[in-house]
């Protein structure tokens, strides 16, 4: 990328936003303070992109969160993580251009976390909420035993506790590493969503960029509120497969939030910005 040159060669010595020349002429490394917006390509610090909870301060793109940040972008200081140490056992010894093995801990290394799913209680406002949400950067947020093991049991912790329940989706959809065991998921936790419905106790889902496949066909579509934030891709299969299904061409914004509220697959979409405040008046409309 060029960003200080100039076509009649005085200025060849900028090589992109990982660097730049002070009035000294020396050059200071500058690598990591900037980023490429995705909605508008302009570039913009990384800290005022910061201060603006990821939410791109020119074009309001929402660039993707880890789950901890959202969780304590909605809860009140206090809040508690929960349902932490499931691990998968890797059922199948799988292996494609790496092993599932490898992948895993490669990810748990890189993040921190157990695996692409964080359980929280806490506070939201005056509601006392369970919160499970999702996290895209452990293989894609890919829905394997574990993610499914742990979203039933904030399902179940909701459902016992009697507090509405938040989840956060964020997914490629269901783990190929786990065959089978990734789909029997779906079933499982929609199962366990049945039962919290049964006990009138409310869910809202929120689908963040992207929620698709297995997770799209299952909970992330089962909430007494469908919620999703601006632009997000929500869908079950990609467009250029469904393209080559029916051979026809999609229509322009096809599978992001926008689109699917109008066609009333949605409740709402609602800015990052405003999710919190939105979230307090649905809980006490749904708490009545
Ligand atoms: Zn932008």
């Amino acid at each position: 990328m060029s960003w200080f040159k100039r076509e009649n060669g005085k200025y060849e010595s900028g090589s992109g936003p990982e660097s730049a020349t002070d009035a000294s002429g020396k050059t200071v490394l500058t690598e990591g303070l900037w980023i490429k917006c995705l909605g508008c390509r302009q570039i913009i610090w990384k800290a005022d992109l910061e201060a603006n909870l990821n939410v791109c301060p020119k074009c309001q793109h929402h660039f993707k969160m880890g789950a901890r940040e959202r969780i304590a972008l909605l809860l009140e200081p206090g809040f508690e993580f929960v349902d932490t140490g499931l691990r998968s056992t890797d059922p199948l010894n799988f292996t494609d251009t790496k092993s599932y093995k490898k992948r895993l801990a490669a990810a748990q290394h890189a993040t921190g976390l157990d695996d692409a799913i964080v359980n929280a209680i806490g506070q939201l406002g005056p509601h006392s909420v369970v919160i499970s949400a999702m996290e895209y950067s452990f293989i894609g947020g890919s829905m394997g035993a574990v993610v499914g093991e742990t979203i039933a049991r904030a399902v179940d912790r909701a459902r016992l506790t009697r507090k509405p329940l938040i989840v956060i989706a964020a997914s490629g959809g269901a783990r190929m590493m786990e065959g089978v065991a990734s789909l029997m998921q779906m079933a499982k936790i929609s199962t366990t969503l049945a039962q919290l419905d049964d006990a009138k106790v409310p869910y809202i889902c929120i689908l963040t960029d992207p929620t698709t496949g297995g997770v799209t066909a299952s909970f992330a579509m089962l909430g007494d509120l469908n919620i999703a934030e601006p632009g997000a891709l929500i869908g079950f299969a990609g467009p250029r497969v469904i393209e080559q299904t029916i051979r026809q061409k999609l229509p322009e914004g096809f599978q992001r939030s926008e689109f699917l509220l109008e066609k009333g697959f949605l409740d709402a979409v609602i800015p990052r910005r405003e999710m919190k405040s939105y979230l307090i008046r649905a809980l006490q409309f749904l708490s009545v």
